[in-house]
């Protein structure tokens, strides 16, 4: 019998202490502080407990790594499938270079290889951040899809949080001028898409989904920041989003990040981040609980199988869109087509 339940996917942004040390501008990241080896082992057995194979975002220079090596290859043989997060994690890709990206890309595809036996076909850029060449390569390099981008108008309030809680010298300052997008990221649409490319290519977009008509996101940070006033608060902000899904015809793709999981026991380097007043254990009670709510409406499957599920599809086409930046590469926000 045919599961009834619509599709969604899951994926979980691989995002490794260093890297939040170095977008915060905490020193000390240099020496790439990890913890990936305390956050799989738990994580993976949840999503065991689940039945739950998800994707993973994963950055090249943790899977290059030697102390990583474990927890890099408990994902693939545990069935997951890996992803591409860029080499470095810099959430100001629409800033580089075409050499930059090639770089970027193949070194994280070819220490993923190494690392996990799996070669990535899905990218989400670092920050949510993109650029039309970014798309053409992925294409070039035999991409399923992109994972980039995240319509909310939200993003420039995250922004000024996180700008607040920096210390960010001016340049530092002018690189993140783009992170988490601007006001006009609102404007980009919610349900799967065709990036129309200048080269006459398509791309499929899956973007990280936000709550239908007024673009609120609901991925697992937003909604344990909620749990923290109340628990029940939590749970009917996330059934409306849910509700509001089925009704709009919309399969999410739920987004997922470490510290979602790690509690505020586990990480004190990242004690200012908002939600590590929780504990780990809290926090994994929470996620379980979050995804069989969404086990309820959804069938939850990785991103390339919700990919390949709507490529493969009859009916009409999915709408193109032109990937027209909203952050220009001088990082003040003009919105402006790359040549
Ligand atoms: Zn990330």
């Amino acid at each position: 019998m045919t599961d009834p339940r619509p599709m969604a996917s899951v994926s979980l942004d691989v995002d490794n202490l260093w890297s939040y040390m170095k977008t915060h501008g905490d020193p000390g990241w240099e020496t790439r502080p990890t913890y990936l080896d305390r956050f799989f082992p738990p994580v993976l057995d949840a999503l065991d407990e689940l039945g739950l194979r998800i994707t993973f975002f994963c950055v090249g220079i943790d899977a290059d790594r030697e102390e990583n090596q474990g927890a890099f290859r408990s994902l693939t043989a545990r069935g997951h499938e890996v992803g591409n997060h860029s080499y470095e994690h810099e959430p100001w890709l629409h800033l580089y270079s075409r050499e930059q990206l090639v770089a970027e890309l193949s070194r994280t595809e070819d220490a993923l290889v190494r690392a996990t036996g799996q070669r990535p076909i899905g990218f989400r850029g670092p920050g949510y951040s993109w650029s039309p060449l970014l798309l053409e390569l992925l294409v070039d390099r035999g991409y399923l899809y992109d994972a980039s981008t995240l319509p909310t108008y939200l993003g420039p309030l995250a922004r000024r949080y996180y700008f607040m809680t920096a210390k960010l010298t001016d340049e530092q300052r002018r690189e993140r001028a783009g992170l988490f997008g601007s006001f006009r990221d609102g404007l980009r649409p919610i349900a799967p898409y065709h990036w129309r490319l200048g080269s006459g290519r398509t791309l499929l977009e899956l973007p990280v989904t936000t709550m239908p008509a007024i673009k609120v996101p609901f991925h697992l940070s937003y909604l344990l920041y909620l749990s923290r006033y109340s628990e029940p608060l939590m749970v009917a902000y996330l059934r409306s989003a849910l509700l509001a899904c089925r009704l709009t015809g919309i399969e999410p793709s739920f987004l997922l990040h470490p510290l979602d999981l790690l509690g505020g026991d586990q990480v004190r380097e990242l004690a200012f981040f908002p939600g590590m007043d929780l504990s780990g254990k809290r926090k994994i009670g929470l996620f379980l609980k979050v995804l069989r709510i969404l086990g309820e409406h959804f069938r939850l499957v990785d991103m390339s199988t919700h990919a390949r599920a709507i490529l493969g599809r009859g009916g009409p086409p999915l709408r193109a869109v032109d990937p027209i930046p909203l952050v220009s590469p001088s990082g003040r926000g003009a919105a402006v087509r790359a040549s």
